[in-house]
Parts: structure tokens; C-alpha cells; sequence
């Protein structure tokens, strides 16, 4: 397939998705990025991630942190720790914080995330104009009223993963019950939108049982809910979760990233002035993942800011507690592009591609989606 022949419609995508040649691969992820470049800049956006706890009612069948998974150790963020993170993060000028849990409705977990968001606003940062620093939540499905009472309180962006857009797949990967309702996902991305958010949304990519006409419906799903931000990635699995332990087939480590990375350049060509975040998950599958992420159109990176002794308890996949950021970039990033010297950690090395140019960083700037703005 050669990319001239690329047509952004159903079969087109489709055809896209199955292509295996890589210098159409190549090619795609090249125009992506030159795509990307001429809406959006070069700018990545940080948002220093927040892991607050991963205590969860629900229990989906392809996650680690599933509240039938035992052999998980349950840890809760205290306020002074995530009030560290975030300064953490201001400090480290990420610009942004997303606060990421499990999926809880109680009462005393609701008004924490609003005394925290509130308390996160008021926070000094090193921001450009010494603005406060944006606040992302992914904290599930929630009443109406709860996520007006964060939006009141000063979150703006919020990320729900429609996990997949096919009602059957969802069902495959979910257990059959009034809990893990595809429509009630649905409805809550809709009661997001309604009310102003800047709603994201994204699914996994090389589930079991998924195929390249579900992977075309997912972008295209994104592109009908007219998505300000994707947070898509590829699926790792999780030793302990009933989704690897059915043995399932699913695509290997090789496969799955290439098919993260066609995404995010499909993605783009498709709506190119969204935000696009380039996930962990192809952190997981290659050493450069995410600067690759970068390289294919995505455009917002999350450096983890959760500590270490609780980090490692949020194993939502396999190989996930690995990772680690910079945890000190501020002292010593000097200069226009902030590159530490020798740092192996990923968000400092974007590699020659921060030297050259290519890829450069939004530091303390919020970096909203020109998708959003312009509606
Ligand atoms: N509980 C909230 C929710 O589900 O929307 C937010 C936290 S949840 C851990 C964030 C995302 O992790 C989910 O939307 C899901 O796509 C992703 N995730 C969970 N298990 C995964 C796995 N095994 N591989 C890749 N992503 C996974
Ligand atoms: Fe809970 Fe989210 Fe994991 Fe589902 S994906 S079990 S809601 S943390």
C-alpha cells in the first residue's frame, strides 16, 4: 500500500490498520508528524500524573488494579501526598497534573478530589505568568452532579476511556453486570461534553477478540464525539486479570506497539488539532516508546509524579511499575530545552529529537487543545 492511496473512510482505515509494510508504516507516521507540526507546533505538553489510589469498585477484566485482583496491595494517597505531587510537578513546570484512580462513588472519596483540586489551584507555580496549574481527573463514571462539583471546584479536563467503541467487544472485556454498562460509559462522556469539559476519551489497542474493523471504529467514534483530547494505548496485559488468564490470543509486544503508533499517525490525519497523549503503555513495549508516540503525531506526555513506594502498587499491567521518570528535572534542566545531562529517563531523553528541533517542550503552559479552543 502505498500512502497515496490512503482514504481516511471505513475500508480505508481498515486497510491502513492491516498494512504491515513498513515503509508504508514509515511513511504514515512521517506525515503524521508533518501534519501535526503544521496545526500544532512541535510543543509537547506535560501533565505530571497523579496516581491517587488504586482502590476500585469495579473490576474489568484486563486490569491489574480490578478489585477482585488479591494478590494487589491497596494503597490511598494521603492529601499531603498528593498536595506534594502536584507540587512536585509545578516545580518540575509540567504546566498540568492528572489525578488518575480507580473508580470509587463515596462520599469522603468525592470531597477529597474537590478539597484537592481546590487546594492544587491555589498551589504557587513556576508557570508562565505564574498561572495555576491545569487540572486533568480520570476517576471514572460519575453522577452528574459529582463532576459538576469538580468542574465547580476547578478541574477542567477529564479523561474516560470508552475502553472500545464495539458494545459486543466491551462486553467481552467487562463483566455482564448493571456496573460495567457500555451505555452508562456512554452517557457519562456525553454528560462531560454537556457541561463543558474538555472530555477525552481513547480504548485499547490489540485487545483479544479485537479486530482492525474495531480499531477504524474506535477512531472514527472519536472523530463523531468530536474529542477535544485522545488517551488511547496499546493493551498490556496483567498476569493476574481473568482476560490473560482465559488465554485469550492477543497480538505480541512487536505488534501491539507498531499498531499504538499507526493509531496516534491515523488519529492525527484524521483530526489534526486535537490534543493526543502518547501513552506509558508504549513505554512498556519499547525503551523509546513514547518519544516514538511523539514522532507518529501525539502531543502531550505524562510523566509519572506519584511516588515511588506507591507507584509500584498501581500495576495495572505488567512491566508497568518499571517506568520511571525524571524525579528531579528541574535542577537540572538549564537552559532552553531542559535536557539533563546523561538522564536516562525518557521524558528527559526526547533524545536528539529535543536538540534538533523536532520535538520541543511546552514548559508550564497548560497546552489545551486547539480543538477545543476553536469551538
Ligand atoms: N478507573 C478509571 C477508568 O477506568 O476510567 C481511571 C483509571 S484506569 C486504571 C485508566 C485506564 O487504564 C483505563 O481507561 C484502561 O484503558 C487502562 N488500563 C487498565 N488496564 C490496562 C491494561 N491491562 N492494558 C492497558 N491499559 C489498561
Ligand atoms: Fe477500575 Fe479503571 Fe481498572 Fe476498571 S480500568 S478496574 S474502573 S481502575
Amino acid at each position: 500500500m502505498n500512502l497515496s492511496d490512503l482514504t481516511l473512510d471505513r475500508d480505508g482505515l481498515i486497510a491502513a490498520i492491516e498494512c504491515t509494510d513498513p515503509a508504508f508504516n514509515e511513511a504514515l507516521r512521517q506525515e503524521a508528524y508533518r501534519v501535526k507540526v503544521e496545526h500544532i507546533g512541535t510543543n509537547v505538553y506535560l501533565r505530571g500524573l497523579i496516581e491517587i489510589s488504586n482502590i476500585c469498585a469495579k473490576n474489568c477484566l484486563y486490569c491489574g488494579i480490578r478489585s477482585g485482583n488479591t494478590a494487589c496491595q491497596r494503597y490511598e494517597l494521603s492529601e499531603e501526598e498528593v498536595l506534594a505531587s502536584a507540587k512536585r510537578a509545578a516545580l518540575q513546570r509540567y504546566g498540568s497534573v492528572v489525578i488518575q484512580g480507580g473508580e470509587r462513588t463515596d462520599s469522603a472519596f468525592i470531597k477529597k478530589i474537590t478539597r484537592l483540586v481546590k487546594a492544587i489551584k491555589a498551589l504557587e507555580t513556576k508557570s508562565d505568568g505564574g498561572r495555576p496549574l491545569g487540572i486533568t481527573l480520570s476517576l471514572g463514571e460519575q453522577p452528574r452532579e459529582v463532576y459538576q462539583e469538580w468542574f465547580d471546584a476547578g478541574a477542567h479536563r477529564y479523561l474516560l476511556r470508552i475502553e472500545s467503541s464495539n458494545p459486543d467487544l466491551y462486553r467481552k472485556i467487562h463483566p455482564q453486570d448493571a456496573r460495567h454498562s457500555y451505555d452508562r460509559r456512554i452517557q457519562a462522556l456525553q454528560d462531560l461534553k454537556e457541561m463543558g469539559w474538555q472530555a477525552g476519551t481513547g480504548a485499547m489497542i490489540g485487545l483479544p477478540y479485537q479486530t482492525a474493523g474495531d480499531m477504524a471504529d474506535d477512531l472514527l467514534f472519536y472523530k463523531q464525539f468530536d474529542a477535544p483530547m485522545i488517551g488511547m494505548g496499546p493493551y498490556n496485559p496483567n498476569d493476574e486479570t481473568p482476560l490473560t488468564l482465559s488465554g485469550a490470543a492477543y497480538p505480541p509486544d512487536d505488534v501491539r506497539l507498531q499498531l499504538g503508533l499507526k493509531m496516534i499517525a491515523l488519529l492525527r490525519l484524521l483530526m489534526p488539532d486535537i490534543n493526543i497523549a502518547s501513552a506509558t503503555a508504549l513505554e512498556v513495549l519499547h525503551p523509546r516508546g513514547r518519544e516514538l508516540g511523539i514522532l507518529a503525531g501525539a502531543n502531550i506526555i505524562m510523566p509519572n509524579v506519584t511516588p515511588e513506594e506507591q507507584m509500584v502498587k498501581y500495576n495495572l499491567y505488567d512491566r508497568k511499575t518499571l517506568l520511571r521518570d525524571c524525579p528531579n528535572p528541574d535542577e537540572a534542566h538549564k537552559g532552553e530545552n531542559h535536557i539533563c545531562k546523561n538522564c536516562v529517563f525518557p521524558f528527559c531523553t526526547l533524545g536528539d529529537n529535543l536538540k534538533n528541533g523536532k520535538i520541543t517542550v511546552g514548559f508550564g503552559q497548560w497546552g489545551d487543545s486547539k480543538h477545543f479552543q476553536s469551538h
